[in-house]
Order: structure tokens, then C-alpha cells, then sequence
């Protein structure tokens, strides 16, 4: 479960909140009870970037039109388009 950073924008007070990336974000505020509670985008939203980005990288693996010369890929000569080297 994520920790996500919370900011009054009201009162200025700032909370750690431990949430599941399902719940609904937090709007009031515990200390001064106004719905200007908000959530900040910080590590919460690059641990769901990292974790749903692997399904884009073997799109175009199946589409190699010439098998011993590789054209897509990097220079190591594996043809996986998602090679970084
Ligand atoms: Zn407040």
C-alpha cells in the first residue's frame, strides 16, 4: 500500500495518509475539517507508472519482417525493440 502526501491548502497542514491505489482520495482536512484536503502526485504515482508500463514493450516484437537483420532494436543484435543498449 502506498503512503500519499496530503496538503491543506486552507490551513497549510500536511499528513502522511496510508491508502490502497482503490480508495477514494481524502478532501477534508482533519485539522481544520474544510474540503480543501488534497493529495499530492509524488511517489505514489511513479510507483503506478513503473508498475503498469511493462505491457507496451512487446508490442512490436511480433512484427520483425526480416529475421536475420534485425531493423527495429538496439545494436547488440537481439531485435527486441525494447532493447536499450
Ligand atoms: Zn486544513
Amino acid at each position: 500500500m502506498p503512503n500519499y502526501d496530503y496538503v491543506c491548502t486552507q490551513c497549510g497542514h500536511k499528513e502522511e495518509i496510508l491508502q490502497k491505489m482503490t480508495d477514494a482520495p481524502l478532501t477534508q482536512c482533519p485539522q481544520c475539517q474544510q474540503a480543501t484536503f488534497k493529495r499530492k502526485m509524488g511517489a505514489g504515482a511513479g510507483l503506478q507508472f513503473q508498475g503498469s508500463g511493462f505491457y507496451g514493450t512487446d508490442y512490436g516484437s511480433k512484427s520483425s519482417s526480416s529475421p536475420d537483420k534485425p531493423s527495429s532494436g538496439g545494436s547488440c543484435g537481439c531485435g527486441k525493440s525494447s532493447c536499450k543498449s
